[in-house]
């Protein structure tokens, strides 16, 4: 961390509820901090903005330097999102709450540039490498994280659910509220030289101690004072799995937890993953909403799972992920109780099959989000629609199949109708082709944009997807097809940020997918809209022109 100007006298140690200190001098408050913020600055004494006063711009770095300052009640909630992508859930946040004061990390620098193009607040980081005690996170209400599901997709190696690996994560997982200071025990004392055990029992040894039979100067209960670093409990995290990114789960725990422990306003958490973690590693979502639930732990009010599609929320594609909300106090808005015994049949319907029980360990599915409460759903958007190309054409996802000829049918698939909601992109729609039914499959001249792709996903025409070139003249098509396949869908974000903040989701999400998807205007047509004419015969020409916006 930069250096902070140094103040006479260091802060008294800190202490816990009751007024005592820590033992062994933890300070559990605030990593390397001496108590100084914006209100201490004689620079900003006189008026100066934090963004222009080094002394503040230092002390918040790598954050906004305006969060040198004490977050106050009535300014705009600060909120950090940990894997932010190109934006989606802040895209999708900004039509539900655009008061917001939030910081985004990022590790990819084509999606932390896209974010920041798009105007937020980038740190571009591997999120292990920020410790989430930084004093200027001390204002933050809201969390929320969309941790890359490489390892637990579909398509992957699967180490992301080596039924072994996920029992060691999730025992670890268990213990992030004991590591981090959440953990309440009837006596404190042996912390302090006192006769009795954190369940009031006597210590071996202790038995002669003057307070070993009553109650002492030193007696009384309390959550045991943290334990761990982040960086201890990334690197035990780390240990046990593979692949490291099945790890990155375990930040769900350590950033809201390490923010209440220095005493950040945190309110909501929300997450978004791959559906797949829910129906295939629901150990890791059992682990995450009891250590957020339990008295013995965070002891939180709210904590649900669930899958949702995108494409019920308003997007022209299909986006299946497992949604998380949790709440501090009171339960989120949309909050709808469930069999949960008949959810979880649902949920996990393959493993029922295939052993004849439940996985050993799952989330409660008895509670979730129900963002539509009883109103008309969201008309469904087609490709064709969305696109504004004719309902009869076909898109194909990849070149001219050959003929299996055991089966006598196409190989590869690859082709869909426009006249449905598409299933979900991924990158290598970058290369599709659209054609009229009667054009062979394979033979389609007309090509997507960037702008296309994403509005498929949700996001605005307009969306300034960003790419680094890494060589002369490269243009990242694939790459930025690639951060749209990955991002958080807008119309999902929306739903799920409403639930927790900012006004109901269902009017200006409805609004915003007419316009997106120019709904309003294709229902006035009565005419069918005019043939997009083919951009180019050459491919390699094709290429270069396929993104204009990249
Ligand atoms: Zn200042
Ligand atoms: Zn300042
Ligand atoms: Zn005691």
């Amino acid at each position: 961390m930069v250096s902070t100007p140094v103040r006479d006298a260091a802060p008294g140690l800190a202490t816990d509820e009751d007024g005592r200190p820590y033992a062994n001098g933890f300070r559990p408050a605030v990593l390397e901090w001496d108590g100084w913020t914006c209100a201490d600055c004689i620079v900003c004494g006189t008026g100066t903005q934090c963004a222009d006063c080094q002394a503040c711009t230092d002390f918040a770095f790598p954050y906004p330097p305006h969060w040198a300052r004490p977050w106050a009640e009535g300014e705009p909630e600060r909120g950090i999102e940990l894997f932010g992508g190109p934006g989606g859930m802040s895209a999708g946040r900004g039509l539900v709450d655009d008061g917001g004061d939030w910081v985004l990390i990022e590790w990819n620098r084509d999606a932390a540039a896209t974010a920041r193009a798009a105007g937020h607040w980038v740190v571009e980081a591997d999120v292990r490498t920020l410790d989430p005690r930084h004093p200027a996170l001390r204002g933050v209400s809201r969390v929320h994280g969309s941790p890359p599901c490489q390892t637990l997709s579909g398509a992957g190696k699967r180490a992301g659910w080596n039924a072994d690996e996920v029992a060691q994560l999730q025992s670890i997982m268990w213990q992030a509220s004991e590591a981090f200071g959440f953990l309440e025990v009837d006596d404190l004392c042996s912390l302090y030289g006192g006769p009795h055990g954190y369940f009031g029992d006597v210590l071996d040894g202790m038995e002669d101690h003057p307070d070993a039979d009553g109650w002492g100067e030193f007696c009384g209960g309390g959550h045991l004072p943290p334990c761990m670093t982040p960086a201890d409990f990334r690197k035990w995290a780390a240990s046990v799995v593979s692949d490291d990114r099945t790890a990155l789960m375990a930040e769900m725990l350590i950033w809201p937890m390490c923010l209440v422990q220095i005493g950040a306003p945190l309110v909501s958490i929300t997450m978004e993953q791959s559906a797949n973690l829910l129906k295939q590693s629901p150990a890791l979502a059992e682990a995450i909403q009891s250590e957020i639930t339990s008295v013995e732990g965070f002891g939180w009010a709210w904590c649900s799972w669930q899958v949702a599609d995108a494409a019920d929320f308003g997007a022209a594609t299909h986006r299946e992920r497992a949604w998380m909300v949790a709440t501090r106090y009171g339960w989120p808005r949309y909050a709808d109780q469930v069999d949960g015994d008949k959810a979880a049949r649902e949920m996990w319907a393959h493993v029922l099959k295939r052993t004849g029980r439940l996985p050993d360990w799952t989330p409660e599915l008895d509670r979730r989000i129900e963002p539509y409460q009883g109103r008309p759903a969201l008309p469904k958007v087609t490709v064709a629609t969305a696109l504004n190309l004719p309902a009869d054409w076909w898109a194909d996802t990849r070149g001219k199949r050959g003929i299996n000829p055991e089966t006598g049918k196409p190989m590869g698939g690859g082709s869909f109708p426009l006249n449905d909601v598409g299933q979900c992109v991924t990158a290598p729609w970058y290369g599709i082709k659209f054609r009229p039914a009667h054009v062979p499959q394979g033979e389609g001249t007309n090509t997507i944009t960037a702008p296309e792709l994403g509005a498929l996903v949700g996001f605005r025409r307009d969306y300034p997807w960003t790419y680094i070139p890494t060589r002369k003249g490269a243009r990242g098509v694939r790459n930025i097809a690639q951060m749209i396949a990955d991002a958080v869908s807008p119309f999902m974000g929306a739903a799920v940020s409403s639930a927790v903040q900012g006004e109901d989701w269902y009017e200006p999400v409805a609004t915003y997918q007419a316009t997106l998807y120019r709904l309003d205007d294709q229902a006035a047509d009565t005419e069918r809209p005019a043939l997009p004419a083919p951009r180019t015969e050459d491919r390699a020409i094709e290429q270069l022109e396929l993104f204009p916006a990249a």
